[in-house]
């Protein structure tokens, strides 16, 4: 069953933008900057989009303290918030990837100006469930012609590789037989997406979202000192088969 938790800010409208997430925590580790509705990176984005923001979290609806969590942010910044029970699993899951496609379809309609998720390797530790949740939503935005925003770094290719390298465990015959893909999706990334600018999110938001968040780790290196930041990202229009350059 899906919750949904309207701000009482935010008139009921349709949602213009949505910002699909893993789990919970995720929305202010790599997207702190979006959630932050004054700043002018959003409106930069699409004025007139301005507060119609959605987020959609995947895992933890069974989950009390990391739903209440991920709730009281949606509520104190001021965007409509909804959480499913999609299990946490750190392998790849054709089931999981399935279950994650179509709550990803219920959503993004005719009415969905632009979404934004996580990069398709899957973000500074290369998690499987942010890598399924951005194949799907980079595979349902191309077929409807909405724009992706995704989630980025600065590194290069190379640094990214480096990195997949040292996170490998090179005693587990399976995350041996990862590192391939973990190199494609990284490969794949860096054709679809094209950096423009990194962002930095206001440090009020990061310090609500720490109180909020007490339960999660956001002492994590990415949070504030790293080069992670929500990145907008080259855009895909409303041709299926032709990727434009952003606006
Ligand atoms: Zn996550």
């Amino acid at each position: 069953m899906r919750k949904e938790i309207l701000s009482q800010q935010i008139p009921l409208v349709v949602a213009e933008m949505l910002l699909f997430v893993a789990h919970p925590d995720d929305e202010v580790i790599f997207f702190a900057p979006l959630l932050e509705l004054k700043s002018s990176i959003y409106q930069d984005l699409d004025e007139k989009s301005y507060g119609n923001l959605t987020v959609v979290c995947m895992t933890c609806e069974d989950d009390p303290i990391r739903f209440k969590e991920f709730t009281a942010l949606a509520s104190h910044v001021g965007y409509r918030a909804a959480i499913y029970d999609t299990p946490i699993v750190r392998g790849l899951s054709f089931e999981n990837y399935f279950r994650i496609l179509k709550r990803v379809q219920s959503y993004v309609s005719s009415d969905t100006k632009e979404c934004a998720t996580h990069s398709l390797y899957g973000d500074d530790h290369f998690h499987p469930q942010h890598v399924l949740l951005s194949i799907a939503v980079t595979y349902v935005c191309i077929r409807q012609g909405v724009r992706v925003i995704v989630a980025d770094c600065s590194c290069s290719a190379a640094q990214l590789f480096l990195r997949a390298l040292k996170r490998t465990d090179w005693r587990r015959l399976k995350s041996i037989a990862l590192l391939p893909f973990k190199f494609v999706l990284i490969i794949a990334h860096k054709l679809v997406f094209t950096s423009s600018k990194l962002y930095q999110a206001e440090q009020s938001l990061l310090d609500s979202a720490s109180l909020i968040y007490a339960s999660q780790s956001l002492e994590y290196p990415s949070f504030v000192d790293n080069s992670y930041r929500f990145s907008s990202l080259r855009n895909i229009w409303r041709s299926k088969t032709k990727l434009v350059d952003k606006i």
